[in-house]
């Protein structure tokens, strides 16, 4: 378990350990000294050179992912909950646009 120091601008990731929950609001990057963002363990970084990879991440994390496991709540159709499916990460940019309207529109339902 932990967390991840991850830098968009510098398309690099540390391993923080717990020490993550603490420094979530004042993380700075460790190279550029640019405010960097807390993520889940299980975020699994680009490589240094693809860029569009980490674009995708960025976008993702501007919409509020940390990439901790993905859940889609399941509703019957008499508007019963059931259970939870669990989804990868989108990997293109296409994708990545509906997965964040989809998550949308249960946000909305809040
Ligand atoms: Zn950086």
């Amino acid at each position: 378990m932990g967390f991840k120091l991850v830098c968009t601008n510098c398309c690099t990731s540390f391993s923080v350990g717990n020490d993550g929950q603490d420094i979530k609001n004042t993380a700075k990057c460790r190279t550029c000294g640019k405010p960097a963002h807390i993520l889940h363990h299980k975020f699994k970084p680009p490589k240094k050179k693809a860029k569009k990879e980490w674009k995708l991440v960025e976008i993702l994390i501007q919409n509020g992912f940390d990439f901790s496991s993905a859940y889609v709540p399941l509703i019957d159709n008499k508007n019963q909950f059931w259970g939870n499916l669990k989804v990868n990460y989108p990997d293109n940019l296409e994708d990545v646009k509906s997965f964040i309207e989809y998550a949308e529109t249960f946000k909305q339902k809040k």
